[in-house]
């Protein structure tokens, strides 16, 4: 899948932009208990066309050191492996100095890049456009992301210079995969190589090492218990194994590809180490992606009892927003507790694709209500009348009603839970989306 990158100083409107480009406007992530950052990637799709969208955060470029600093790095990195660059800036503030270091930069990272003016509701096509021509960078798109004015065309343009980048090769994947497909992902070091090996055995994994594949995801099939599945490799973990022990660094780029094209996420975490904030990171992609998840907690072998309790209670605090997916304890090199990990993912995948008819949601639904009422928001008493499943992997319960917007964050979590049980859903995601008729 193309990747778009969106860059700029912070506050020209990137995240606009951004949930312009995802309709990810309700944010549903944001509601979990551990994870109240934004979204910063997402997925996008124009007719049968999906591809990713990473917001970078504000980029100060001349930053030294400290969270600006480290954000420039990780710009920087995105940057590279993306395929199109939207360099956005504010129409109403003018060109600073800022935008002409940033455009310096993205010059010299040779990639394509789409500069946009944004917040240009009601101002002239030249008179805001005039102002960043001397940035070279070609004729802006002057757009409002806040009103939509120039965003379908910017997204159409975007598209077709992304997908122009990469010709060929996204037609086939649908087709060839057969079974789960399942996305191995985690910081370098933890094992990822390791169990890819145990699973498909070293002999495969050399002979699936074809020179010259693209930057997009491959997929390897292989089976298991006579049970089919599709490994999601994006060029990063069974390069190496024996051959390469070239130093990984990690690319946001290939994680988010990967676990796009995955139904199910395995999340490899290291027990000698304690849980990083790359870890945190990388769980919150796939809690954003919405995919199934398995964790796996690697290199369990020869650790003592105290070390075990430790890595246990690091888990819990940092990543309890993961309390929908099942934890194993593995060692990839011993190859232990493999057996119960893929039997979470054959669980974890059914719960993901699970239908789930209108009239059990609905009763689930009236359960929920009898058990516990909405509160009321000043006067307003929402009222919910019945459910549909509107998605799969994750699945998406859409509750209908009236004054729907009343209901709270705390209700939204007891919903949530309320199907999660009744449907027996472990391993995955469950959206709520609340429609009011008015
Ligand atoms: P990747 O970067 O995530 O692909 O990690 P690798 O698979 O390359 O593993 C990194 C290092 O950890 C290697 O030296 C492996 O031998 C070691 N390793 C991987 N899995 C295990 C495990 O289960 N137990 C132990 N003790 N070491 C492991």
């Amino acid at each position: 899948k193309p990747v778009i990158a969106l860059v700029g100083r912070p506050n020209v409107g990137k995240s606009t932009l951004f949930n312009r480009l995802t309709r990810s406007r309700d944010a549903l992530v944001a509601d979990l208990p551990g994870l109240t950052r934004d979204r910063h990637y997402g997925e996008g799709r124009v007719g049968e066309r999906p591809f990713l969208v990473i917001d970078t955060g504000g980029f100060e470029p001349v930053a030294k050191d400290g969270i600006m600093h480290e954000m420039a790095k990780q710009t920087k990195q995105a940057v590279a492996e993306a395929d199109v660059v939207i360099f956005i800036v504010d129409g109403r503030q003018g060109l600073t100095p800022h935008d002409k270091t940033i455009t310096d930069f993205l010059r010299k990272s040779g990639r394509s890049v789409m500069l946009v003016v944004n917040k240009a509701e009601g101002m002239k096509y030249t008179s805001v456009a005039s102002d960043f021509y001397e940035l070279g960078l070609g004729d802006p798109y002057v757009i409002s992301a806040a009103h939509g004015d120039g965003v379908a065309d910017l997204v159409e343009e975007s598209l077709n210079l992304a997908f122009a980048q990469r010709p060929v090769d996204d037609e086939i994947e649908e087709s060839s995969s057969k079974g789960i497909k399942i996305a191995i992902v985690g910081r370098p070091n933890v094992g990822k190589s390791t169990l890819v090996n145990a699973l498909l055995g070293e002999d495969r994994v050399i002979a699936f090492d074809m020179p010259g594949t693209t930057r997009d995801a491959i997929e390897i099939p292989f089976e298991r218990d006579e049970k089919q599945y599709t490994l999601i490799d994006t060029a990063g973990i069974r390069r190496r194994g024996k051959v390469f022990e070239a130093i990984e660094k990690f690319s946001v780029v290939k994680t988010l590809q990967s676990i796009s094209e995955a139904n199910v996420v395995l999340l490899l975490l290291d027990a000698q180490q304690d849980i990083s904030e790359q870890d945190a990171h990388i769980a919150g992609f796939v809690l954003e992606s919405g995919r199934a998840l398995v964790v796996g907690i690697n290199k369990w072998d020869g650790l003592t009892a105290d070390r075990r309790d430790e890595i246990k209670i690091d888990i819990e605090r940092k990543l309890n927003f993961l309390f929908f997916a099942k934890f194993h304890f593995i060692s990839a090199l011993k190859v232990t507790g493999i057996g119960p990990l893929m039997k979470s993912i054959d669980a974890a995948y059914a719960a993901a694709m699970a239908k789930l008819s209108t009239p059990k949601l609905t009763r689930a639904l009236i359960e929920a209500i009898e058990h516990q009422q909405p509160r009321r928001k000043g006067s307003i008493r929402p009222k919910m009348r019945y459910a549909h499943q509107g998605g799969q992997n994750p699945p998406i319960v859409v509750i209908h009603g009236n004054a729907l917007e009343a209901i709270d964050a705390n209700y939204r979590r007891y919903l949530e839970k309320h199907f999660r049980e009744t449907f027996s859903l472990v391993g995955t995601p469950l959206r709520i989306e609340l429609r009011s008729s008015k």
